[in-house]
């Protein structure tokens, strides 16, 4: 099996490609959106640069990678010799369900579908097709080249078999696979978003500063970044997006998503991607910059 194909290149999707491109898989990346897919390159080729000046690839290696992506804005240009495909579009249930119903229909029976959703559940995901052996969850991390680990989500119906397949295709990636059951925000999310929303009231309610808050977690719980600055990096959308499915999911209080959270992405503040989150990100400076909302 050495054809995937990957649907949403936007950060994640982009580091999917660009990972199983460097480790000799055919990748097709799909997006409806043809900007996000010529910027997805971009990315990717940069990213790559950056792993040829740490010496951990070489320039032949990345044209070679390069040359195993192609891009498409259509799902039914998915062929047949692809063994897997991994869902990686915008975190949002709808979005997700219609890709999956879509691609019930246009990949044949034995082509594993795997979705790199944060944390909305296989079981429902895998509901819309006709066949939830073949559905499961495989969430990497961001940024995907350099994280180790790939969760591996069971859904009710996911098979022994197909489960095994994905831990070895990211073993493949030399990764790292655990394989977790169902259930809202997996193990990753379940417990590290409730720890960004935390970070975000403790903001709010002004106990402390942006920088304050991150220097706490970095230097009192050897984090390598602070939950603000993780939070931007993530995708403030993402994050709301997360702790909607585990307040949904969980109907519980202590999931609610913080209204600073919930305004920022309003107002279009969505971290790195935007320019603007907890952080300023508008001139491309080393130094990290607080928002100037709060300073
Ligand atoms: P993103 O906003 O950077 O990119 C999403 C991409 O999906 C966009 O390019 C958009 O055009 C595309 N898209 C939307 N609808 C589509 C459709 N119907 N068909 C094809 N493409 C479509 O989002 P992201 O951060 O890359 O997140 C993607 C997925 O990965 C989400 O499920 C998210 O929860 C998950 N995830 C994100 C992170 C993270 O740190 N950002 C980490 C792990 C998992």
């Amino acid at each position: 099996m050495k054809n995937v194909a990957v649907i949403g290149s936007g950060t994640m999707g982009s580091g999917i490609a660009h990972t199983f491109a460097q480790h000799g898989y055919e990748v097709l990346l799909i997006d409806t959106n043809s900007q996000a897919l010529e910027r997805a390159l971009k990315n990717i080729a940069s990213n790559m640069d950056r792993q040829i000046s740490k010496g951990s690839l070489t320039a032949d290696e990345k044209n070679a990678a390069l040359q195993r992506i192609k891009t498409s804005t259509l799902l039914t240009d998915i062929t047949e010799e692809t063994g897997l495909v991994i869902e990686a579009a915008t975190e949002n249930k709808d979005i997700k369900l219609n890709i999956f119903k879509q691609l019930d229909h246009i990949c044949s029976s034995d082509i594993i579908l795997a979705s790199n959703t944060s944390s909305i559940s296989i079981t429902e995901i895998a509901a819309i097709t006709q066949n939830a052996q073949r559905v499961v969850g495989m969430h990497f991390m961001n940024p995907v080249p350099l994280m180790k680990l790939v969760e591996v989500i069971r859904g009710k119906g996911t098979s022994d078999c197909v489960t095994t397949k994905v831990m070895d295709i990211a073993r493949a990636l030399e990764k790292v696979p655990v394989e977790v059951n169902d259930a809202p925000g997996f193990v990753a999310n379940r417990i590290l978003m409730p720890m960004i929303n935390e970070a975000i009231y403790t903001l709010a309610e002004g106990v402390s500063g942006v920088t304050e808050i991150d220097l706490v977690m970095k230097l009192g719980m050897s984090h390598p970044m602070g939950p603000l600055q993780l939070a931007d990096f993530i995708g403030l959308d993402v994050c709301l997006a997360i702790m909607n499915v585990l307040y949904d999911g969980f109907n519980a209080a202590k999931y609610a998503p913080c209204p600073l959270l919930v305004d920022m992405v309003a107002a279009g503040n969505m971290g790195i991607k935007s320019g603007l989150g907890f952080y300023d990100y508008s001139e491309k400076s080393k130094e990290l910059r607080v928002s100037a909302r709060f300073l």
